[in-house]
């Protein structure tokens, strides 16, 4: 009767052990064997996971920004900066995503590549930042480009390039990835278009506390308003929030959202104005700008991502 116990339990056994063997290694990625792979480091989740639709376990990626992370304020740590120092290779954003590490990126740059995926972004696909935060006499762009699901497709090519030419043995593996999941994208780019389309026109506005998703309003028609500005980093007024509850009142609003990388004062302060008017709009839920979700969870993972956004929009707007 043990025997049979011990038989019964083996198969669960085994499966534990191969179970924990796997996270270890997809988690941590420090065992011996792995010193032998290239490290790239990322500054925001959605750049790791880009580079991980490419490379797949050919190398051991970090990612600096975790959920929840505001890249517009970010700050490298001490922790970082051995991380950064110790990588072959590094992806960031750019466009001044990373305000706060440009400092610290280039000086990367000169002992290692150090490379901004939004590069072969054709200049005329970028928006304009508007005059009053862009500096004198600089164009400044919108950072916000992996909410248009064809301009981050562009950044993976990027991706794609680079890795193939800094380890061009595992080329052809990086090309064949990147077509597929460039493949993947594709039909994301045209699901989120069918499924925007269905919302009624005159309903079809995003309200969210900070303005991340302009490239997402341009690509997929929806009329886009933040409070706060392409950077976190400027502040909102009283006169803001007036501005905005006028005009979801006037445009009879369904509902706002907040992001879960930006504090939803300013999105409560224009809910609260609303009700105190009797403008019955609410919460359309948290939207996801500029961090993912969880790991191990869907929105960790950019299409998990975008995916749970247009379901909000689309659930709170139709
Ligand atoms: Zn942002």
């Amino acid at each position: 009767m043990h025997l049979q116990r011990i038989f019964f339990l083996l198969p669960l056994l085994l499966a534990l052990l191969l179970g924990v063997s796997c996270n270890e290694k997809t988690n941590e990625n420090s065992s011996k064997q792995d010193n032998k792979l290239l490290h790239i480091v990322t500054t925001t989740g959605m750049i790791g996971d880009a580079v991980k639709n490419v490379v797949k376990d050919k190398a051991k990626i970090s990612s600096l920004m975790g959920p929840g992370v505001d890249p517009h304020l970010y700050k490298a740590t001490q922790g970082d900066l051995k991380v950064l120092t110790d990588a072959d290779l590094i992806f960031y954003n750019g466009l001044l995503l990373e305000g706060k590490m440009e400092g610290i990126l280039e000086k990367m740059g000169k002992a290692k590549p150090v490379q901004a995926v939004s590069t072969d972004i054709p200049q005329n696909k970028l928006l304009v930042l508007n005059a009053g935060t862009a500096k004198k006499g600089k164009v400044h762009h919108d950072p916000h480009i992996w909410f248009d699901v064809t301009l981050w497709q562009k950044a993976v090519q990027k991706i794609a390039d680079v890795m193939q030419k800094q380890d061009p043995d595992n080329a052809d593996f990086y090309a064949k990835n990147t077509e597929n999941y460039l493949s993947t994208l594709q039909k994301l780019h045209t699901d989120i278009k069918q499924k925007m389309a269905t919302i009624p026109k005159k309903q079809r506005v995003l309200i969210t506390s900070h303005d991340a998703f302009s490239y997402f309003g341009k690509a997929y028609d929806i009329e886009v308003k933040g409070l706060q500005g392409v950077s976190t980093v400027s502040a909102y007024g009283l006169k803001d929030v007036t501005n905005m509850v006028d005009f979801v009142i006037d445009r009879k609003i369904k509902a706002l959202f907040v992001e879960s990388s930006v504090s939803s004062k300013s999105i409560e302060a224009v809910l609260e104005g609303c009700k105190k008017r009797k403008h019955p709009t609410k919460l359309g839920g948290t939207l996801f700008a500029d961090a993912m979700g969880e790991a191990g969870t869907p929105e960790g993972t950019y299409i998990g991502m975008v995916n749970h956004n247009v379901n909000r929009i689309w659930e709170a707007l139709k």
